[in-house]
């Protein structure tokens, strides 16, 4: 047995960091990796902590401390869940305490040292007057943690022992599981429905693969039934007697996956698991994954991290979605690449769906022949037609020269047919820049090099990247002229406008500014699914998910916006969103149709979204791809520095790109390494920091991180300057 144990600690000040401590002899047969430890620092004291490895020597001639306490028996995590990590901090080129401080909660060490008994009522006999109100109230609760009991009868430890000791009640040390499901008390399970035809057959053929290892993509178009397969799958799994990790992009969509997962295989098998739920919750989810008790598992993103044991599946849904990257802060993972090697460790299959799949996905599946398509929507319903709005043409008769004629026809019919209509806008706030319109000047953020945006609700210029909020001037700032206007379109100005042209009817609007208030937008979505709400407003944030049979119409404000991004993706993005969200219209037994409004109507990705051809767009973006080596023709590896003082990130960035280049021609991997920049990035400067970035497209796969991470460890950087690594970036702005 080793001598030393090396255990992850939180220290306010120095964040998240590993340390040896010596292990006394009494625990040398109870320690593992993965338990909640208590270690003594400094002139903190006695602090929590995680054993995460052993060692027989110190790295340096110190003398350790010993370990206080074992604070739970029950490790927490296991070997080959470390070793996981450890395979994602040499990809995304960051060290293994940065991985696990995204993985692991901190926060579950102090709930592993708080785990409670648990009180349970007996019987009444034998008790004095108070002693029988105290246990009327421990007989409603039903079995309880103590604390929990002692607060709610406003009783003390010393009367609940007596009552122990009559034998009224009995106390456990048994846990007690918060299951965020169980308020959904789902009395009948619904059966799973037959597949169809086409089901059936990519079914079958998925399942032919399942025990491969390998990345599947299944690329069905919207409504094609792609669920349905996926609880066929999961039903196999669990039968088998493996479990099924199940990801959805974010925490709405994974909350009402989970529910319709709960009704088919039941509470107690299922859990949830993302960044919103309690910590009390997250503790005993964990716990029961680490037990083996769940069988399904679904959330967003972090889930791919969940301790889920003995998995048959990893399914990941809407495969294509940014939200699955991490941007901010490091670890900057992607769970579909988690999920892949995680599948790896599992000798299971990775199942990647969606109706618009990523470039990179689909360019994989197709090449390995791991590709299985639905082509048609379930029972042969229609995908609505689209109608292009050209509005070089039909502006100017446009109200308010932003809602054409045409789309104003097809509102006023469909909520007179007491049908729904999806409005989409994909810039949040009333406006999207303030400009002077005597000299031209534009007001910007004095922190970032972006325009500040007019929200009209909160009577405040906004900053979308650092919430720098400001008063509307009175005049302008460069030429103290009184002509400021506000240009460019958000959902608020269409709320606005969709509320004059129709007064009579429920509008609502749904984006990131709602969700201020916790759930919120869950709600507006859940009463827009009951029919109360008419027309909804929004950005992307409608645009996914929604299976509402009473949209018939949905429409696209400014379909360009999404392609006039400065990035290699804004295509691929641009398609997907306009894809997606005429996706969700005519879902259900009244066909649907949609309306693109646009003044470039023959670019190439609108024309193949407007026949949701998949397959034209992909043809025509993978030649892009290739002639300059975009991803998956490369990997895209990002640094970025930034300063408050410009020269100087200006300058390390070169520093920096120069000796890299230096390295890499010293090995003679120019044309496998091929160093781009520094350049200023798009967005210059954000929060007062200036920003320079340097791209790496990599084709050497790991060995190119492996490169790259050795590069970066010999580098210090001077305090004034801040380095970020961001491998496989979502955007490059
Ligand atoms: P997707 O995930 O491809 O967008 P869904 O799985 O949500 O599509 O299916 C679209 C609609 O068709 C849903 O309302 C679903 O309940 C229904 N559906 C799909 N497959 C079947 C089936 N085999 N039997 C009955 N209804 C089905
Ligand atoms: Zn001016
Ligand atoms: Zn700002």
């Amino acid at each position: 047995m080793s001598k030393y144990a090396l255990a992850l600690v939180n220290i306010k000040g120095l964040g998240v960091k590993t340390f040896s401590y010596l292990i006394p002899d009494e625990m040398k047969d109870k320690i593992q990796i993965g338990q909640a430890i208590l270690v003594p620092f400094g002139r903190q004291g006695l602090i929590n902590a995680f054993c995460v490895g052993f060692s027989d020597y110190l790295p340096e001639e110190i003398r350790a401390k010993k370990i206080n306490k074992i604070l739970d028996e029950n490790p927490l995590f296991s070997i080959e869940y470390l070793k996981l990590l450890e395979w994602v901090a040499n990809y995304y080129c960051t060290d293994l305490v940065t991985v696990l401080n995204a993985a692991v909660p901190m926060k579950l060490i102090e709930k592993a040292s708080k785990v409670e008994q648990a009180a349970e009522f007996v019987t009444f006999e034998g008790a004095s007057k108070r002693q029988i109100e105290v246990l009327e109230i421990l007989k409603e609760m039903g079995k309880s943690p103590l604390i929990v009991f002692e607060k709610m009868a406003k009783t003390t430890r010393a009367t609940i022992k007596k009552l122990e000791i009559l034998g009224c009640i009995k106390i456990t040390n048994e846990d007690v599981y918060r299951n965020p499901l169980d308020i959904l008390r789902i009395s009948e399970r619904e059966a799973l429905f037959e597949l169809s035809g086409d089901q059936q057959k990519v079914y079958e053929g998925i399942k032919k693969k399942i025990t491969t290892g390998s990345t599947i993509l299944l690329h069905g178009v919207t409504a094609s039934g792609k669920t349905e397969v996926y609880f066929k799958l999961i039903d196999d799994t669990i039968k088998s007697g493996k479990n099924v990790l199940f990801l959805a992009p974010e925490i709405a969509l994974a909350s009402q996956l989970t529910k319709r997962l709960a009704k088919k295989f039941g509470t107690e098998d299922v859990a949830i698991w993302h960044s919103s739920i309690s910590e009390g919750e997250r503790y005993d989810v964990w716990q029961k994954l680490y037990k083996d008790e769940i069988k399904i598992l679904a959330g967003a993103r972090s889930a791919v991290f969940a301790p889920l044991k003995n998995i048959g599946l990893i399914i990941i849904d809407e495969e294509h979605e940014s939200a699955y990257k991490q941007t901010n802060p490091a670890p900057r993972y992607d769970a579909r690449v988690v999920a892949r090697k995680l599948a790896e460790f599992h000798h299971c299959s990775l199942l990647l769906g969606s109706a618009t799949p990523d470039i990179s996905s689909y360019y994989k599946a197709v090449n390995s022949n791991n590709l299985f398509e639905l082509k048609k929507r379930f029972n042969d319903a229609k995908v609505p037609p689209v109608k292009v709005i050209n509005m070089q043409e039909h502006g100017r008769a446009a109200y308010r020269s932003i809602i054409s004629k045409p789309l104003q026809t097809a509102i006023t019919q469909t909520v007179e047919a007491h049908q729904q209509v999806i409005l989409l806008i994909n810039r949040r706030g009333f406006s999207t820049y303030t400009q002077c319109q005597a000299c031209g000047h534009v007001i910007e953020c004095p922190n970032c090099a972006i325009p500040m945006i007019w929200h009209a609700k909160d009577k405040l210029l906004k900053c979308h990247y650092c919430n720098h909020v400001e008063p509307f001037p009175d005049t302008c700032p460069e030429c103290y002229s009184d002509a400021l206007k506000n240009s460019g379109t958000g959902t608020q100005k269409i709320e606005m406008l969709i509320k004059e042209l129709y007064p009579d009817y429920n509008v609502e609007r749904v984006d990131s500014d709602v969700m201020v208030r916790k759930g919120e937008h869950i709600r507006l979505l859940e009463r827009f699914q009951r029919g109360e709400i008419d027309i909804l407003v929004g950005t992307q944030m409608i645009a996914k998910g929604l299976d509402n049979p009473n949209v018939t119409l949905v429409g696209v404000i400014s379909a360009d916006a999404s392609f006039n991004l400065p990035d290699f993706r804004a295509s691929e993005r641009g398609f997907q969103l306009l894809t997606q969200v005429a996706g969700r219209a005519g879902r259900g037994e009244f066909s649907g149709s949609v309306f693109f409004q646009t003044y470039n109507p023959d670019y190439y990705a609108l024309e193949s979204a407007k026949s949701q051809n998949y397959e034209e767009f992909y043809n025509t973006e993978i030649v892009a791809r290739e002639e300059f080596d975009y991803p998956p023709f490369s990997q895209i590896i990002r640094l970025i520095l930034s300063s408050e003082n410009n020269f100087r990130a200006e300058k390390s960035a070169q520093e920096i790109a120069l000796r890299l280049c230096t390295m890499i021609e010293k090995y003679g991997i120019t044309e496998r390494l091929e160093v781009l920049g520094p350049t200023p990035c798009v967005i210059e400067r954000i929060n007062g920091m200036y920003r320079f970035q340097i791209l790496i497209k990599n084709k050497l796969e790991e060995k190119g991180h492996n490169f790259i991470s050795s590069f970066l460890n010999k580098i210090t950087m001077p305090r004034d300057i801040k380095m970020s690594i961001d491998v496989d970036p979502i955007d490059i702005l």
